[in-house]
């Protein structure tokens, strides 16, 4: 038998210098490291929906008796469900493994070695993941003073190898939406510009930009069912696409996208939107709750959202987010912390129940 040689097969290069994405810690992975019963914990560091599923969602799941059977390869009763929610033609909808697997194909398509992407920092790192993977950079346009986007800077910074612009609205961490008068004149550079809705549901604005989709070839909104749906675990997210685009998701991606239960669960979910609805709700008013709480700790600095969560600077001097981590995490509160430089002195809370909200104020009265 041959064996393997490093200096004939090899891992491409991106993949020693590629940013990992970290996502927010198990709670597996906290009970190993804190000893605290996954019970007792409460989970606010992933922007998961605290309400879950609709009961509807499991008895459809329970009901089924095909799991022996691949996955109808168009999603045509899915496809068909989310056109009505989204008012848009089933020719437009791509269906994916999470909203995740969207980014990393429709990235997969358009970018190759030297492209870039236009980013706004700070925002959802797995774009920058993504662009290393396929050996293409990010140029980096930092948001102005409250977050807005810096748009005269972007299009400066527009370069022939831009092949993407990548929003998110509301952006993940800072909670603010993108205005339409903003992204018209980034649709006008021609570059293919792509909004994340992962977040739409909870923001003012709950249609969010589906409605340009037809009218321009090269805008893309992103969605999930993750977070307002309940339904994380189950990972099924969807792209509306310019048809040329879906054409292309299409051709690139596995034949069999999302599996037989997540088909089940979103075409349930669906079916039951005044349920779900109430509890994105009751997240928004919970939401409002958890501002005031974070506000009235002297050493936070909520910064207003329309997402399901909230991102708060810590103001010193004496208190740092090592120092909130150690507090909440001994009652048991997991919240999201990060790494990059710009986001050092800041942490992001999940709207949870109220209890949640509750239990997180005691703790902060601690510190
Ligand atoms: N986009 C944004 C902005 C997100 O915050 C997340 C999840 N953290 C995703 C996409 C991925 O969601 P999904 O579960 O659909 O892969």
């Amino acid at each position: 038998m041959q064996a393997y040689s490093p200096r004939i097969v090899h891992v491409r290069p991106e993949l020693d210098c590629m940013p990992e994405y970290v996502p927010g810690e198990s709670p597996e992975a906290f009970n190993m490291r804190t000893g605290i019963p996954i019970d007792r914990l409460i989970k606010l560091n992933s922007n998961e929906s605290p309400y879950g599923p609709s009961p509807a969602v499991l008895d459809a799941l329970r009901s089924h008796t095909w799991y022996n059977n691949y996955p109808d390869t168009n999603a045509t009763a899915l496809r068909a469900a989310l056109s009505a929610y989204t008012q848009l033609d089933e020719r437009f909808i791509v269906l994916g493994h999470g909203s995740m697997e969207i980014i990393s194909l429709l990235w997969q398509i358009f970018l190759s070695v030297g492209d870039n992407i236009l980013c706004c920092p700070p925002t959802f790192s797995l774009y920058l993941t993504e662009t290393t993977l396929c050996g293409a950079s990010v140029v980096e346009v930092p948001r102005l003073p409250g977050y807005a986007l810096d748009v005269e800077g972007m299009l400066a910074a527009l370069t022939p190898e831009t092949k993407l612009i990548v929003l998110c609205s509301p952006n993940n961490p800072t909670g603010n939406p993108i205005s339409e008068a903003d992204l018209l004149t980034l649709l006008e550079t021609g570059r293919i510009v792509v909004v994340d809705e992962a977040y739409v549901e909870f923001s003012d604005q709950p249609r969010g930009f589906a409605h340009l989709v037809p009218r321009y070839r090269n805008l893309v909104v992103l969605r999930t069912f993750s977070k307002w749906a309940g339904l994380a675990g189950l990972r099924i997210g969807y792209g509306l696409f310019p048809e040329w685009i879906a054409t292309y998701m299409r051709r690139a991606q596995c034949p069999f996208e999302v599996n037989v239960a997540g088909h089940i669960a979103a075409i349930a979910t669906l079916q039951d939107l005044p349920y779900i609805m109430g509890n994105v709700h009751k997240i928004v008013q919970e939401r409002a709750r958890l501002f005031e709480v974070l506000a009235s700790q002297p050493y936070l600095e909520p910064v207003p959202s329309q997402g399901n969560y909230i991102l708060a600077r810590v103001v010193g001097p004496n208190v740092t987010p090592q120092k909130v981590r150690s507090v909440v995490e001994s009652h048991g509160i997991l919240l999201r912390y990060f790494s990059q430089s710009h986001l050092r002195d800041f942490l992001r809370v999940t709207v949870g129940l109220p209890e949640h909200t509750d239990k997180l104020a005691a703790a902060l009265a601690t510190i």
